[in-house]
């Protein structure tokens, strides 16, 4: 027996042994005639992801790829590499006869034998701009719902269309849809679909429906009832008990693999199954702070280690935390704590664990601590859900997540460092339950706990709309208030999008989408990075490769390290110094990618030497290649160039170039020196500081523009460049 085939056989009992194992009759039967749509609901660890496409592989109407969509490139990656396994089969490009490939931003693998692909949401709707019908597939599994990111609401909205509206387009080859997600409110999603089907099959109703329907997801209220103490009760159903049945919930939902069309309240839908799977939770112990803490990375610190002395071995530590930034700084920490541990203490073993970790680092999360060792998993939110980390026993939970929210009066979005939700307070205590009864620590009081919001507001209602926008219009919906949304998105952030497209020209006076328009959506950027890009490929500014390098570290949280101490940071000025440039942020990252790119002997102890994150300089490049191919199969290298050459640093005519290319695409981020020493924005007329981990920080130049809005104690522009007002005037003039 080869390998693979080893593997997969080792594998077998594992997944016999998942709790959906018991349901893939029900699921196959589900989807089964003219039922089109199944929600699905089980909880985190259940085996929704990695089953489900397996189960449907080989039903008579799947002839052609199931596709399955994740929120995350690392959970896209990594899912698809266990399905892999499981399957017995190679990865994605590795072999033309992999059946199991991935398609994340930057990084394709795939072959011409490809059945299952993993996807994040963004990459299906850019596959959209080629196949609106998404005809290549015969399945699409959207999963991770309850996350309700941008992206995954504008799926729904493209998925309900074609199962009923745009179901013709098909041609005869209906699309199966199922929806998953870890919490168990599906009530809204239910009553989204049917009202889809329902419009279909009464068209002259049309309008009046549409209308209905706006109304009645206008309030958040439509999509929450997750918190764990209550979802049993509101929605009357069984919280792992046993096998559980497919089952009703919300009024609406009432047809079941198993009990086809019983309707509820006179509702039904001959489209639309439901099925719950029976969690596997073992009871978790909840200890609060009995007072709040300013420092939740030391609390955490301090969480740790009590829970290391005092509890025996076996029992993982997983540790949610806001950001890459506050991450790393707990890894370092600990490590620092660890080495003082008495011989006689079992060790430890920190792994981080952030959306922009690479590959190699991620996969360690799943292999088993080493003996008389305990593993620490540092992670953000994305262990939420996302991953399952297995042989965690106790959380450690900081209560904050960091998110993006766009903030009206400036026009933009920010990263705010905010309160969890009670549902997602819940999902992190109970990572501590699934293979044995365990404990969660809050570092919050009681109280806090309860005055945290009852779910996570969709992102479509607090994030920057552009994008979306875009997406959709580049997709020929231009009537973008009739689509189809789970919740419809305040009118204000609706308007800042359109005037901000328009803006970077990308949508025309008729609002309809313009050739540069349809241009930017191309590139896997925001509309600002992508505008960028074209300006920089443009013959008068000519500078792709230097913008290229900019933008692929403006894709990931951070290049530099965070530092503890002051000493340290005096120690990192010192080392970075020659990498600064007294333009700004901007060009002292390209200063770092071009010397990180042309060190040839060792990449690592060169990012140490000058505290710059390996990690993230790693991510960096192969975002650049990717950036730099795409460029290719678009076309927007107006000359061939050597691949390898090393750019050497650019001529002050370069320099500009850069920045005013920036400025194309951030010209609503600008701000001026005002006579007191303070930076206004132009557009908007407030307040910003530069960030201090800025190298323009404390310093005064006549206009700057920003590539990220901070808000903490005050509003902070980070990723700085000095401009001069005349180019921002001829830019939001234009
Ligand atoms: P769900 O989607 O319901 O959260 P999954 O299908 O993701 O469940 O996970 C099922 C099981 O497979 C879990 O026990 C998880 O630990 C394991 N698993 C998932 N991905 C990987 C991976 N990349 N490596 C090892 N184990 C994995």
């Amino acid at each position: 027996m080869g390998q693979l085939s080893k593997r997969r056989e080792a594998l077998l009992p594992l997944r016999q042994a998942l709790p959906i194992w018991f349901h893939a009759d029900e699921i196959r039967k589900g989807l089964r005639g003219n039922k089109d749509v199944m929600l699905l609901v089980g909880e985190t660890g259940s085996g929704k992801s990695t089953q489900v496409p397996q189960f449907l592989l080989h039903e008579a109407w799947c002839k052609g790829q199931i596709a399955i969509t994740q929120p995350r490139r690392m959970a896209a990656i990594s899912l698809a590499r266990r399905v892999a396994e499981e399957m017995g089969t190679p990865l994605g490009s590795w072999s033309p006869a992999s059946k199991v490939g991935y398609s994340v931003r930057f990084d394709t693998s795939i072959s011409s034998s490809t059945r299952i692909k993993f996807l994040t949401e963004g990459m299906l709707l850019q596959e959209m701009l080629h196949d609106p019908s998404l005809r290549q597939y015969s399945a699409v599994i959207v999963d991770e719902v309850h996350e309700r990111s941008v992206n995954v609401d504008l799926v729904l909205g493209f998925l309900r269309n074609l199962v009923t509206r745009d179901k013709k387009k098909r041609k005869g080859a209906p699309l199966k849809v199922v929806i998953m997600s870890a919490t168990a409110d599906i009530a809204a999603l239910f009553n989204f679909f049917n009202e889809g089907f329902e419009q279909v099959s009464t068209p002259q109703k049309e309008p009046e429906a549409q209308n209905k329907q706006e109304s009645s997801y206008d309030s958040e209220s439509s999509w929450s009832g997750i918190s764990d103490d209550e979802s049993s009760k509101a929605t009357g159903e069984p919280v792992a008990n046993g096998r559980a049945n497919s089952s009703s919930t919300g009024k609406n939902v009432s047809v079941s693999a198993n009990e086809p069309s019983k309707a509820e309240n006179g509702h039904q839908s001959q489209n639309i199954t439901t099925c719950h799977i029976e969690g596997r939770q073992y009871p978790v112990k909840i200890h609060y702070l009995s007072e709040p803490t300013q420092d939740f990375v030391e609390t955490a610190l301090k969480s740790i280690f009590q829970v290391h002395h005092k509890e025996p071995l076996p029992g993982d530590i997983l540790v949610f935390l806001t950001g890459q930034d506050t991450v790393e700084s707990l890894e370092k920490l600990v490590n620092e704590y660890a080495q003082g541990l008495d011989p006689s203490v079992p060790k430890i073993l920190t792994l981080p664990l952030f959306a922009a970790l690479p590959q190699t680092a991620q996969q360690k999360i799943f292999q088993p601590a080493p003996p008389r060792t305990r593993k620490v998993i540092i992670a953000t939110n994305i262990a939420e859900t996302s991953v399952t980390v297995p042989g965690v026993r106790f959380v450690v939970d900081s209560g904050k997540v960091k998110i993006k929210q766009f903030r009206n009066r400036l026009g933009l979005d920010s990263l705010l460092v905010k309160d969890i939700s009670r549902s997602a307070a819940i999902q992190r205590a109970g990572r501590a339950g699934r293979e044995a009864p365990g404990t969660c620590h809050r570092l919050y009081t009681e109280e806090t706990y309860r005055e945290f919001q009852p779910a996570t507001t969709p992102e479509i209602l607090r994030c920057d709309l552009s994008s979306a926008l875009l997406t959709m219009k580049a997709r020929g919906i231009d009537d973008v208030i009739g689509f189809p949304l789970l919740n419809r998105p305040p009118r204000e952030s609706l308007e800042k999008a359109l005037l901000q497209l328009f803006q970077l020209g990308a949508l025309d006076d008729a609002g309809k989408i313009s050739d540069f328009g349809s241009k930017i959506a191309k590139y896997p950027l925001i509309p600002s990075l992508g505008r960028i890009l074209i300006e920089a490929a443009g013959p008068e500014r000519d500078c792709l490769l230097e913008i290229i390098d900019i933008i692929a570290c403006l894709s990931v949280e951070t290049i530099f390290l965070n530092l503890v101490s002051d000493e340290k940071k005096e120690e990192a000025e010192e080392a970075r110094r020659e990498l600064f440039r007294r333009e700004g942020d901007h060009l002292t990252f390209l200063a770092t990618v071009q010397q990180y790119a042309a060190e040839q002997t060792d990449r690592k102890a060169w990012a140490e030497k000058h505290f710059v994150s390996h990690r993230a300089m790693q991510n960096v490049m192969d975002i650049r290649k990717q950036l730099r191919n795409l460029c290719m199969i678009t076309s927007l290298f107006t000359h061939t160039f050597d691949w390898t050459q090393v750019l050497s640093n650019p001529s002050e005519q370069t320099k500009s170039s850069i920045l005013q290319s920036l400025l194309r695409g951030f010209a609503a981020n600008t701000a001026r020196l005002m006579p007191d020493g303070s930076y206004r924005t132009i557009l908007g007329n407030q307040t910003v500081a530069i960030h201090p981990s800025s190298v323009l920080f404390g310093r005064k130049v006549e206009a700057i523009l920003f590539s990220e809005f901070v808000f903490t104690n005050k509003s902070y522009a980070r990723g700085v460049s000095a401009v001069r007002l005349d180019w921002v005037g001829e830019v939001l003039g234009a």
